[in-house]
């Protein structure tokens, strides 16, 4: 049940007390892919996620509505790209999974599409769980799925939103991505990062190839996310607080 498309009366009579909520980042994806491959993504796996758990259990969880901007200071210098301080975001995404907590949603999953914010949701989920009357637990799908080449607007995210919305990648200019694109993340000497800003290390904003992603990886991938997903979604509904 999609939160932002019921009523305060279909979210009175809910039966669930699992609540997901999407969290994604909206930041550059290379010249080829959309701004909101975050979002697009975490709300396409919460709702497969979730329509996995309800025909297997016969719960419907509530899914909430989709937390657009994040912790992508590192894509700034890519213009587009938008983003919240770390505390402005721990507090944003805890309060709002505090208010799913006040409706008696009390086991929430938050469904994290950019790695910028995974430290933070855990971090808040820790908080809600510990002192708060919810049991909370972040999720990000590419530390899911068993897939190594993920990179940043790679093969990965590339195939994923080409089998969501392959209207939004531009195949014009894929050579100008994979050309300007880093074979990793960051800049690294002797175990330490040294770059803060990802135009430090990637000319076109991208790691890995994305003309390795296609459609059929992608439907691969969002598969394996919300399969394990609805696995985390039985674990949650079922642990005590
Ligand atoms: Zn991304």
């Amino acid at each position: 049940m999609r939160l932002d498309e019921s009523t305060w009366t279909d979210a009175r009579d809910a039966e669930t007390e699992l609540a997901l909520l999407p969290v994604g980042s909206t930041e550059q994806h290379g010249p080829h892919a959309p701004l909101g491959v975050d979002s697009l993504t975490a709300e396409a796996i919460a709702e497969a996620g979730a329509d996995r758990y309800a025909a297997d259990s016969g719960d419907e969880p509530v899914v909430g509505p989709t937390i657009p901007v994040g912790i992508a200071e590192e894509h700034r210098a890519f213009d587009g790209t938008l983003w919240v301080s770390e505390d402005t975001f721990r507090s944003y995404v805890r309060e709002t999974v505090e208010s799913l907590a006040a409706h008696g949603f009390d086991r929430i999953v938050v469904v994290n599409g950019h790695g910028g914010n995974t430290e933070a949701i855990r971090e808040l989920c820790a908080r809600v769980s510990r002192d708060g009357d919810a049991y909370a637990a972040g999720y990000t799908w590419f530390d899911a799925v068993d897939f190594d080449a993920f990179g940043h607007a790679g093969p990965a995210e590339t195939a994923v939103i080409r089998h969501l919305h392959p209207e939004l990648i531009r195949d014009d200019r894929l050579d100008e991505a994979g050309d300007g694109a880093a074979d990793g993340w960051g800049e690294w000497v002797a175990g330490t990062n040294l770059a803060y800003d990802s135009d430090e290390f990637t000319d076109s904003g991208v790691v890995g190839d994305p003309r390795d992603g296609d459609a059929a990886l992608g439907e691969e991938l969002l598969d394996s996310a919300a399969a394990e997903l609805s696995k985390l979604l039985e674990a949650v509904a079922r642990r005590g607080r």
